[in-house]
């Protein structure tokens, strides 16, 4: 008697709704590069590793619908931060030469920084497009989605 009266539909549904959607921590969905709003559409249309369209984002989220192009050329400013990104390869590439190899070469900086940054070209690119987008879109988490 008293099961029937708590357990009707609606709690039912209630209790469904909150076991699939299991709050998503901000980094995981960083790292995964979804939708900042419902943390479950992908941002980018292609997967990383091809190179053709690697710099294109979704219009929308394809899960959501959240518009990922707040304004016309929103993502120009994520140029800071991916320059940033190359700072910080370049630094690590010429500490990480003086310490592993006695008296390097010009040559080798020279060599080492290039390829370092054409390999991770694109992780800085989509990187600098998702942290930009988190930090300045103004897009909220709405755990509903
Ligand atoms: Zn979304």
């Amino acid at each position: 008697m008293i099961l029937m009266k708590f357990a009707n539909f609606k709690d039912i549904n209630y209790i469904m709704q909150n076991k699939t959607n299991k709050k998503i921590p901000t980094a995981q969905a960083i790292i995964q590069a979804k939708c900042p709003k419902c943390r479950k559409g992908n941002m980018f249309p292609v997967p990383i590793m091809s190179y053709r369209r690697l710099s294109d984002v979704n219009q929308e989220c394809p899960n959501c619908h959240e518009t990922l192009m707040p304004e016309p050329d929103f993502y120009y400013g994520a140029m800071y931060i991916s320059y940033a990104f190359s700072v910080a390869l370049l630094i690590t590439v010429m500490v990480a030469l003086n310490v592993l190899v006695e008296r390097p070469d010009l040559s080798y900086y020279l060599i080492a920084v290039v390829v370092s940054n054409v390999l991770l070209l694109p992780l800085m690119l989509r990187y600098s497009k998702v942290l930009y987008l988190y930090a300045m879109g103004r897009i909220r988490y709405d755990e509903t989605y």
